[in-house]
């Protein structure tokens, strides 16, 4: 891994493991379905309900959301409104492209590049150089690079990205208890997942009874 490479997935690592903020778990258990409702309807590459998924998308219960039904279509429907908008998009702030940029970076690992229409990454991909001389130094210019990396990647997963992608499934796929790593239950099978939030995973009831006082904060009955 190139030393650029490996400054911007530390750059992406750090915004990982910000604070974590319960009423962004709470937000997500209970608005997510209505909130993709309410994105779908909605028009332009920066609105209300994208940029309040945006800010919960770093939760378990988003990266749940991501694997149903419920959520099909939003990477590739995002896609095509920032390909609509991209000449805009290279004159706004450095926020809202960075806003932007992060949101598709996201949601194209999470579902994956294979549904985009061709025609989008077609226009999307030149302008993404573009994109990040536009902001250099800035987070804009990294999640542009990112999108870039995705939507090259042809349906797979770019090797730079696969630690972050690893990261974001362990929050459903490995054991919650901060001291263990398995990733099935003990003596064999799928680990158990908390009733009431889903949202987070145990190889047996030994570890979700430990880690429940830490996790009670951000538990809250998900409505998917
Ligand atoms: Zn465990
Ligand atoms: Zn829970």
């Amino acid at each position: 891994m190139g030393a650029e490479n490996a400054f911007q997935l530390g750059l992406l690592q750090r915004q990982l493991s910000d604070k974590q903020f319960p009423v962004h778990h709470q937000t997500a258990a209970k608005y997510l379905p209505a909130l993709m409702e309410k994105f779908r309807t909605s028009s332009g590459p920066l609105n209300g309900p994208m940029a309040l998924i945006n800010s919960i998308s770093y939760t378990p219960y988003f990266i749940r959301f991501c694997r149903l039904d419920a959520s099909k279509g939003l990477a590739v429907i995002q896609t095509k409104r920032v390909a609509a908008a991209i000449d805009e998009i290279l004159t706004m702030t450095p926020n809202d492209a960075g806003s932007i940029g992060q949101f598709l970076a996201t949601i194209l690992l999470l579902q994956g590049t294979g549904d985009v229409d061709p025609k989008d990454s077609k226009i999307l991909l030149p302008k993404l150089k573009l994109w990040q001389r536009r902001f250099s130094g800035r987070l804009a210019e990294d999640t542009a690079f990112r999108v870039e990396m995705l939507l090259m990647s042809r349906g797979k997963t770019p090797e730079m990205m696969l630690p972050v992608l690893a990261m974001l499934a362990s929050k459903l796929d490995k054991c919650s208890h901060p001291s263990c790593d398995r990733k099935e239950r003990v003596g064999g099978g799928e680990l158990m997942r908390c009733a009431k939030c889903k949202s987070a995973s145990y190889c047996g009831s030994e570890h979700q009874k430990k880690h429940w006082p830490q996790h009670k904060a951000l538990c809250f009955a998900a409505t998917f």
